[in-house]
């Protein structure tokens, strides 16, 4: 369906409900929307749903390697592991609160972080919706509408006495969304849960995300203050939201967000340095805004990054290819640092530009600053299921030479299952969740649902 700008802000006038229920406090102001200038920005989109992270046509394809049924198939394994996954079983039992906390609990009334309970039933939404896009059984759907529905009807608030929040608000906003889009022309989700659903993603979510974006999480910090992850977290809650909703403006904030913003989610703050050829031989290499912090956090980036780039890929952006692949080489250089194609590390050069973190800035607080001066080796070998997401597009849909995206290439290979079996440990001994709350970081199933080749 075409979208114009002027319907979606007439839709927008019509179901934005405000924001009263959210106490006052910096850590939890909504704030006011500020007026934006797109002139120079699109006017309408083309949203052929599913379009958000999962394209119909993905499914498309991924539902014809199923039927084929081939052990030596990297798709159809990962599906089998896909279908084995605690999240992705019927029935799943929602558990939805009243209020969520992510961080500091004191003053919210809650006793404690409780944010991995909708960490898990996103998660579980999510798969249960694309497992009914899969395999067509409907009683998966129906499941993912009564998680999404639950949710809706009692979640009031995320909060927390700190901007912890905002990661929650970033992850989860843009897995729920992620599982709406997927579910959108199950004809059992009737019209009217989804207007209900659609109204509290703006009211919880949305408008929180966008906050965070516009104040950089608050008045006393500078405009990256906050590293990359968290800003593209929240862009990717905008923009998945953005796509279900068929919100013009609100996608338009992501884009100039990305490409011309302040913050570090911006590609140039994210990416501060131009590549440089790969001293190795093999492509260009650009290290991000926290490859100098950790690499727990620089993995974290490049999923979050190439999850933005799919959602903004599906409605006709090119992020991906943006100031000449500049997300490439950002991808190129931290799949070198961290990939063990023999079960070691590689033991090439790593370029390294010095970069001061929050180093006489804005920031009220001037004593968290920091100077990196190479590659950081803390949590190196980070595995995070976005590889064959990236490589694909590049190889595919770029058409770049196997040389072009060799790192990248080597880490998609190293996450994926061969004749069933995962050569990595893909976090925790899966493809995609782990224990831990990181685990639900990033969508993913990456090999599954865009592995490309033979
Ligand atoms: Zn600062």
């Amino acid at each position: 369906m075409k979208k114009t700008l002027l319907s979606a802000i007439i839709l927008c006038a019509l179901g934005c409900s405000g924001s009263e229920n959210i106490p006052g406090g910096e850590y939890f102001n909504p704030g006011k929307t500020e007026e934006e200038d797109y002139s120079g920005y699109p006017t309408s989109y083309e949203f052929n749903h599913p379009c958000a992270l999962i394209s119909s046509t993905d499914i498309g394809r991924v539902k014809e390697r199923i039927a084929a049924e081939s052990s030596s198939d990297p798709v159809y394994s990962a599906f089998c592991h896909f279908c084995e996954n605690v999240y992705a079983q019927y029935p799943y039992k929602a558990n939805p609160q009243e209020i969520i906390v992510r961080g500091d609990p004191k003053g919210t009334g809650v006793s404690g972080e409780n944010y991995i309970t909708v960490s898990r039933d996103a998660a579980a939404a999510f798969q249960l919706a694309l497992r009914w896009n899969l395999t067509g059984e409907e009683k998966y759907a129906r499941n993912a509408a009564e998680i999404l529905d639950a949710w809706a009807r009692k979640l009031k608030m995320v909060t927390a006495n700190d901007n912890n929040q905002y990661l929650c608000l970033g992850f989860q906003g843009y897995t729920l969304a992620n599982a709406a889009e997927l579910l959108g022309k199950y004809p059992g989700w009737t019209s009217a849960s989804q207007q209900k659903f659609k109204s509290w993603l703006r009211t919880v979510w949305l408008e929180r995300n966008r906050w965070f974006i516009e104040n950089h999480g608050g008045s006393n910090n500078c405009p990256l203050h906050y590293w990359s992850n968290w800003e593209l977290c929240n862009l990717a809650s905008m923009l998945a939201i953005g796509i279900y909703l068929e919100d013009i403006e609100t996608i338009n904030f992501v884009y100039k967000t990305f490409r011309e913003g302040q913050g570090s989610g911006c590609i140039s703050n994210m990416i501060p340095y131009n590549p440089v050829e790969d001293p190795d031989g093999h492509g260009k290499l650009a290290q991000s805004m926290e490859s100098g912090r950790d690499q727990g956090h620089a993995t974290l980036v490049i999923s979050l990054c190439a999850e933005l780039c799919q959602m903004a890929w599906n409605i006709g952006l090119d992020f991906w290819g943006m100031d000449d692949n500049k997300v490439l080489a950002m991808c190129e250089y931290t799949a070198k640092y961290n990939v063990r194609p023999s079960g070691s590390y590689l033991t090439g050069a790593m370029p390294f530009t010095e970069y001061a973190y929050c180093s006489g800035c804005s920031c009220s607080n001037q004593n968290h600053g920091s100077i990196h001066q190479s590659v950081s080796p803390s949590g190196r070998g980070k595995e995070r299921p976005c590889w064959d997401l990236i490589y694909s597009h590049y190889k595919y849909e770029k058409h770049l030479t196997d040389d072009e995206v060799y790192y990248v290439r080597l880490f998609a290979r190293q996450l994926r299952y061969v004749d069933g079996v995962l050569t990595g440990d893909g976090g925790s001994g899966d493809p995609r969740y782990g224990s831990s709350s990181g685990a639900f970081d990033q969508i993913g199933w990456g090999t599954m649902m865009f592995y490309k080749g033979e």
